[in-house]
C-alpha cells in the first residue's frame, strides 16, 4: 500500500518503544522497502518486502527464500546511502540490527573504527591492516583524513589540550582480547610522532615491552593479556612537545605467579628469562629450562604460537637499557625472577606428630637463599613458622603443610608484585628525570578486561560506567545545552552508590556502606567467609534498586545496561593479601638490594595510620593490608584525576572468540555494545542534530526537484530551497555555514521521497 503519507510510518522523536528504539509497531511495512527480520538463531537478516496484506508481509531473503511473516516482526532497514556511515548516530532508523549491520559493513571492508556519538568503537581485526604508520599519521595531523581512528582521537586530544588549556584523557575499555593495549600503543605512537622531538618519546614507547613482559600473560582469552591496569600520563611542555611521562599501575594479578589454569601461562618474564638468558647469567642464577619449575609446570603450557621468548628477552633487556636500569640492577631483577621460580620447587617434610613441617634443604631451598642473599636456615624458619602475640608475649608457632605451602606461595607472590612495582618506579624515574611537570598532559587509561579482574570483577565495569556517565551527563550537557533531565540516567545513580565513596559526585551523607567497604570488613573478620560476605551484602544493600541478592554466594548488580550476576567465591581469599611478618623480616635481613627494598616498602605501607586500623585481630603476625583497601585508595585518586580532565572514550570490541580475522559474531558484538551502554549513548546522542551533510553534497543529491534557476545558485541557497521543497520541518534541521545538521530520521525521509520520484 503505497498510497499512505510517506511519513506516516517514519519514527518520530516521540515514537519510541520501552528500549528507546524506533518503535516497531508504528512501522507499517511497505512494498519495495528493506527490513530486518530476526531468524530463530537470534541473528538478524536483511529481507526485501515483496508484498503487504493486512498484518502480514511476504519477504524475500534471496530469490529462492521467500517467507510470510507478521509485519510487526520487521524492523525498518536504513536506506542504502547510509550503509557504512561512520557515526552510528546518523542512522535514520536506529535498531540493534541496523547498528550491528553498519559495524559489520565497515568491518568487512577493514574499516575497524566507527563512532558511536562521543565514543570511538574499535573492532579487533585480528590481522595486520594498513591503517597505521607515517603516512596515516601525517594525514590525520594535517586533517586530510577525518574517518574515525585512534589517531583522530589522539589528535583531538592534543588540539583540545592546547586550545582549551585543559588536561585530556583517553579512556580505553573492552573485554579481554578486544584490543585495549594495542589501541593504547597506537595512541601513544601518534602522540610520539606528532609531538615528540626531544627523544623522551622513544623512552616512553619502550616502557611497553617491559610492562608487558612483567605484567602480561597468555590466558584463554588473549595470548598477551594484561594482568594489571595502567594509566600513563604523558606530559607536554609549554610549547606542546612531549617532555616526560608517568605511569601508574593498578593491582597486578598476583595469584598467577603461583597458580595458573591449564593452557594458560604465568607472566611472560619467566619464560623469556629461561629461554633468553645468556650462559653466564644462567650459571649465576642456577637457571634451568621452564619445564623444571613447578610453578610453570602446573598449566602444562610453555610456549605461545608465533612468539619467540628468547627474542622477547632481548627486546626487554634493550628496553631496560633505554629506561636507564643499570646492568647490575637488571641482574638483580632476573635474580628475583629465578628466586620465585625456585621457591615453587621448595618442598616440605613432616617433622613431628602434630603435622608440623619444615622445608627440605635441597637445591631449590639453597638456590633461593643464595639468590635472596640470606642463610638457608633463616629461609627455613620463615617458611615454616609464624609469630603470634598472645597476651603481650611473642610466641613462635610451627606450620602445617598447607600453612607452610601458603606462606611459601605468599612470599613468591609478594616478591613478584614488589618487583613489578619497583620496575614501574624505575621507569617513572627515568621518564621524569630532571623535568619540571608544569605543562599539560594527556592520560591514557588501559583498564582491565571486564572479566580479568580477579578480586572484584565488577570494578572495571564500574570505572568505565562512572567515567562515561560523568562525561555524558556533565560534559555534553554543558556543551550542547541539551535537556538531559529527560534522559533516564537517574537510576544509574543508585548503581553508582553501591560503590559509595568512589563516586566523587556523591555527598558524604549519601555515602552508605558500599560493596568495597563491606568486602574489606569481612576480610578482616577472623571468621569471614565468601558466604558471610554475600549475606552481609544482602543485609546492607538490598534496599538499593540496583542490587539483588541471589541464592547462595551470588549477587546481581544492575549495571548501566544490563544485569550481571557475580559469584563471591574466592573474593575474600583474593582480598586477603597475607604475608607473615617472619617473611617480611626475612626479606629485610637479606643481603641483596631488592629484597631489602621490598621489605621496607611493605613495612612502610602497613605502618600508615589509616592502614594500621585494619589490623583488628590484635596479633601482629602478618601484614594485613587488604587488596581492596590499597586499590580503593588508588581508584579514588584515579577518579579525581580523570574527573579534572576532558575525556575521550574508546570502546574495543572483540568480534569473535577464536581470535580469527574476518569472523563477525553478531551476538557477541551486540552483547559488548549493550554492556556499558554504547547503544544507550547512541540513542541519547541522537537527540541532537547528529546527521550532517555539506551543502554541496546535499544540493547534488536532492536538487533535482528544483527549478533550474534555484538549483544553479550557491549550494547554501539551494540547500535551503530543497528543505522547503521537501517539507522538512524547521525544528528538524539547522543550517550551518558549510553543512546542514539534521535530527535523526530526516535523511531516511528525503531518500524515501527521492526514490518515489
Ligand atoms: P586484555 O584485557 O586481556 O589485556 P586487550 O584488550 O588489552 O586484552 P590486546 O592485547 O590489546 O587486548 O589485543 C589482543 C590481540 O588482538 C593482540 O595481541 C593482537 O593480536 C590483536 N589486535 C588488537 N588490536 C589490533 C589492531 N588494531 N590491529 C591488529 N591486531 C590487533
Ligand atoms: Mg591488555
Amino acid at each position: 500500500d503505497d498510497g499512505d503519507s510517506p511519513y506516516a510510518c517514519s519514527p518520530s522523536v516521540d515514537n519510541k518503544d520501552s528500549r528507546g528504539w524506533d518503535d516497531v509497531s508504528v512501522y507499517n511495512a511497505k512494498k519495495k522497502n528493506y527490513a530486518w527480520f530476526q531468524a530463530p538463531d537470534g541473528n538478524w537478516e536483511l529481507a526485501k518486502i515483496l508484498s503487504v496484506s493486512g498484518t502480514e508481509s511476504l519477504i524475500a531473503f534471496s530469490e529462492t527464500k521467500v517467507v510470510k511473516v507478521q509485519s510487526d516482526c520487521l524492523l525498518r532497514a536504513n536506506p542504502e546511502i547510509l550503509d557504512g556511515i561512520d557515526d552510528l548516530i546518523q542512522l535514520s532508523y536506529l535498531s540493534e540490527p541496523s547498528v550491528l549491520y553498519n559495524l559489520q559493513y565497515r568491518y568487512d571492508r577493514d574499516m575497524i573504527y566507527s563512532k558511536a556519538g562521543p565514543v570511538l568503537v574499535a573492532i579487533n581485526p585480528f590481522k595486520t591492516i594498513p591503517l597505521y604508520g607515517d603516512d596515516y599519521i601525517e594525514a590525520y595531523k594535517r586533517r586530510k583524513k577525518d574517518s574515525p581512528h585512534v589517531y583522530a582521537i589522539a589528535d583531538t586530544a592534543i588540539r583540545e589540550m592546547i586550545r582549551d588549556e585543559v588536561n585530556q584523557s583517553i579512556v580505553i575499555s573492552g573485554e579481554s582480547g578486544a584490543g585495549k593495549t594495542e589501541t593504547a600503543k597506537i595512541a601513544m605512537q601518534y602522540l610520539a610522532a606528532v609531538r615528540g622531538g626531544t627523544g623522551i618519546e622513544y623512552e616512553i614507547l619502550k616502557t611497553n615491552p617491559i610492562l608487558e613482559g612483567f605484567g602480561n600473560a597468555k590466558t584463554a582469552r588473549n595470548d598477551n593479556s594484561s594482568r594489571f591496569g595502567k594509566l600513563i600520563e604523558i606530559h607536554f611542555s609549554e610549547i606542546g612537545r612531549i617532555s616526560g611521562a608517568s605511569i601508574q599501575t593498578f593491582l597486578l594479578e598476583k595469584s598467577r605467579v603461583v597458580q595458573c589454569t591449564e593452557g594458560e601461562r604465568s607472566y611472560h618474564s619467566f619464560y623469556q628469562l629461561c629461554a633468553g638468558a645468556p650462559l653466564s647469567l644462567r650459571e649465576k642464577l642456577n637457571l634451568k629450562s621452564v619445564y623444571e619449575y613447578k610453578y610453570l609446570q602446573q598449566s602444562n603450557c610453555y610456549t605461545i604460537p608465533g612468539i619467540n621468548d628468547a627474542e622477547e628477552f632481548g627486546i626487554v633487556v634493550e628496553a631496560l637499557d633505554i629506561v636507564h636500569v643499570s646492568k647490575e640492577d637488571q641482574e638483580n631483577v632476573f635474580a628475583m625472577l629465578a628466586a620465585v621460580l625456585w621457591l615453587g620447587n621448595v618442598t616440605f617434610l613432616t617433622v613431628d606428630d602434630n603435622n608440623h613441617v619444615e622445608p627440605v634443604i635441597d637445591e631449590a631451598l639453597l638456590t633461593v637463599a643464595k639468590l635472596l642473599g640470606c642463610e638457608a636456615e633463616q629461609l627455613q624458619i620463615a617458611l615454616s613458622t609464624k609469630k603470634m602475640t598472645v597476651s603481650g608475649e611473642s610466641i613462635v608457632q610451627k606450620l602445617t603443610l598447607t600453612q607452610a605451602s601458603d606462606s611459601r606461595d605468599a612470599l613468591a607472590k609478594s616478591i613478584y608484585s614488589c618487583l613489578f612495582d619497583w620496575l614501574v618506579e624505575q621507569i617513572n624515574k627515568s621518564l621524569s628525570a630532571g623535568k619540571r611537570q608544569s605543562g599539560r598532559s594527556i592520560s591514557i587509561l588501559d583498564i582491565y578486561g571486564f572479566e580479568s579482574f580477579d578480586v572484584c570483577p565488577m570494578i572495571p565495569r564500574f570505572i568505565y560506567t562512572l567515567l562515561l556517565y560523568t562525561y555524558v551527563c556533565i560534559n555534553e550537557y554543558i556543551q550542547d545545552g541539551i535537556d538531559w533531565a529527560k534522559v533516564d540516567f537517574e537510576d544509574n545513580q543508585a548503581c553508582l552508590s553501591l560503590f559509595e565513596k568512589l563516586n566523587p559526585n556523591l555527598r558524604s551523607s549519601q555515602k552508605p556502606l558500599g560493596l568495597l567497604t563491606l568486602l574489606d570488613e569481612e576480610t578482616t573478620f577472623p571468621n569471614g567467609t565468601d558466604m558471610s560476605f554475600a549475606n552481609k551484602l544482602k543485609q546492607h544493600l538490598n534496599s538499593n534498586p540496583c542490587f539483588k541478592g541471589e541464592r547462595g554466594k551470588a549477587f546481581t548488580v544492575r549495571h548501566y545496561a544490563g544485569d550481571v550476576t557475580y559469584d563471591t567465591t574466592g573474593f575474600l581469599e583474593k582480598n586477603r593479601d597475607l604475608l607473615h611478618l617472619v617473611s617480611i623480616q626475612l626479606l629485610s635481613s637479606c643481603k641483596c638490594k631488592l629484597p631489602q627494598i621490598f621489605a621496607s616498602n611493605m613495612l612502610s605501607l602497613s605502618e600508615k595510620p589509616a592502614v594500621g586500623s585494619i589490623n583488628k585481630l590484635g596479633g601482629a603476625d602478618s601484614q594485613k593490608l587488604s587488596v581492596m583497601l590499597k586499590f580503593k585508595g588508588q581508584l579514588f585518586q584515579l577518579m579525581q584525576r580523570l574527573g579534572k580532565t576532558s575525556s575521550h572514550f574508546i570502546r574495543c570490541i572483540k568480534p569473535n572468540n577464536s581470535h580469527s580475522s574476518g569472523i563477525y559474531n553478531q551476538q557477541l558484538v551486540l552483547q559488548q555494545l549493550k554492556c556499558c551502554g554504547i547503544l544507550e549513548v547512541v540513542r541519547i546522542s541522537r537527540s541532537g542534530y547528529p546527521t550532517r551533510m555539506s551543502h554541496q553534497k546535499f544540493a547534488r543529491r536532492y536538487g533535482f526537484l528544483l527549478f533550474d534557476h534555484v538549483a544553479s545558485q550557491d549550494p547554501l541557497t539551494a540547500s535551503v530551497a530543497i528543505l522547503q521543497q521537501f517539507g522538512i520541518l524547521p525544528e528538524m534541521y539547522q543550517v550551518g555555514y558549510t553543512k546542514l545538521f539534521f535530527r535523526t530520521g530526516q535523511i531516511g525521509k528525503l531518500e524515501d521521497t527521492r526514490n518515489r520520484t
